[in-house]
């Protein structure tokens, strides 16, 4: 493997080990166990086991291992641990590093289930959390004191598509020696350079682009070999959410087409957003790639593109919302994202239902709201489908 090697090259070839057949496509190693030779090589194995060298699938697994060396690479860190879902990435690396007395400061506008982890499990074992508005830097100041043990946030929101300022954040927390905790769905590994602009530990729902074609949950822990192998594994293997090596091929054919898939995309969110300024029906066009966003800068410098997602607030609120998800003929109602198929989703009666009207009202998630994850399908028919729905509200 080399390290000089570019993005697409990383993605099709970095963290390949072959079996003695010399495959060219990755094998499933469907496998819960491996044999040993003797007793003397079990008690060996034990006591010492290193990455090449399994025990048992729940803590590690040779198709696992490619899945986890080739995201760790294309992220440009020292190393991964794949989980059963996004879900098992956020809880799993926040448990694992935190201990009754701590103190988190996290971002406000989280992922429904994101915000229950930290809001109702973590305070139930006595770690302390402050929210904050993850745009409001002298908010971070203000939160983030000495003793803070970690800071979490979406790099960019889930629906409203603001983005906060890694460096800055990273800076703050860094000053008092807190790890820097990312959920980095939105900006996607393809257009993400986090590690670079200070988060320490990087978290995916491999869901999302990394399968980009709506086939299995997974997730992925990505950070320092230390931080991995020191503190999230351990917690993992014996708390049991890792990844199934089925997935774990799943995952990695997706690395192998997602720069391709994600480029497309973009491609298409952009020009869609840019067919949609000032459109009548329309309060606002969201795209963190367009110049019209308020944060246009922070997105050129932080992602270099806008990612695959838009969110569209439609004039006439809730019923004029339903009237244009019902008149899609290519987009799908549902509520995956990054998927290879255009999905659109209504978010105040869906994802973020739960919440009230107050909570929803404070997050910009207006009734008229919907969010539009963009597709592989042709850019062109995209834009049709949404102007004759739009026409249709
Ligand atoms: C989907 C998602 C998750 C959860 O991932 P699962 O694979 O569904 O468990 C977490 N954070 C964000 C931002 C997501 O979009």
């Amino acid at each position: 493997m080399s390290d000089n090697w570019n993005t697409r090259t990383r993605l099709v070839h970095s963290g390949t080990t072959r079996s003695q057949y010399n495959e060219v496509s990755e094998a499933i190693y469907l496998t819960q166990g491996f044999v040993y030779e003797s007793a003397e090589q079990a008690e060996a194995r034990f006591i010492e086991s290193g990455p090449d060298e399994f025990i048992y699938a729940r803590y590690g697994n040779p198709t696992v291992a490619m899945f986890e060396r080739r995201i760790a690479a294309l992220e440009g860190a020292e190393d991964a641990f794949a989980t059963a879902s996004g879900m098992a990435a956020v809880s799993g690396a926040l448990m694992a590093m935190l201990r009754a007395g701590d103190h988190v400061v996290a971002a406000r506008a989280l992922f429904g289930s994101c915000l229950y982890v930290l809001e109702e499990i973590l305070t139930r074992y006595g770690v302390e959390v402050t929210f904050v508005d993850g745009t409001d830097l002298a908010a971070w100041q203000a939160a983030i004191r000495p003793g803070t043990k970690a800071v979490f946030f979406e790099t960019v929101a889930n629906p409203t598509l603001e983005v906060i300022d890694i460096e800055a954040v990273s800076k703050i927390a860094h000053a008092v020696g807190a790890t820097v905790v990312v959920d980095n769905v939105f900006a996607t590994p393809v257009f993400s350079n986090a590690i670079a602009q200070g988060a320490d530990v990087v978290i995916y729902s491999a869901t999302k682009h990394i399968d980009g074609q709506g086939r299995a949950l997974g997730g992925v822990i990505i950070a320092t070999k230390d931080f991995i192998r020191g503190t999230v594994e351990p917690y993992m293997k014996h708390t049991g959410g890792s990844m199934s090596p089925f997935t774990a091929w799943i995952m990695l054919k997706g690395l192998e087409t997602i720069d391709l898939r994600v480029r497309a995309q973009a491609a298409s969110a952009l020009a869609i957003s840019e067919a949609l300024q000032g459109h009548a029906k329309l309060n606002r066009a969201i795209y963190p790639g367009h110049p019209s966003h308020a944060q246009y800068d922070l997105v050129k410098r932080q992602m270099g593109k806008g990612g695959t997602v838009l969110s569209l607030d439609i004039t006439g609120g809730q019923a004029a919302a339903f009237r244009f998800l019902n008149a899609l003929k290519i987009v799908l109602i549902s509520n995956n994202l990054g998927d290879a198929k255009s999905i659109i989703t209504h978010p105040a009666t869906t994802t973020h239902q739960r919440l009230s009207d107050t909570q929803r009202a404070a997050l910009g998630i207006t009734p008229g709201l919907v969010r539009l994850s963009v597709g592989i399908e042709d850019g062109e028919d995209l834009i049709n489908d949404v102007m004759q729905a739009l026409d249709a509200v």
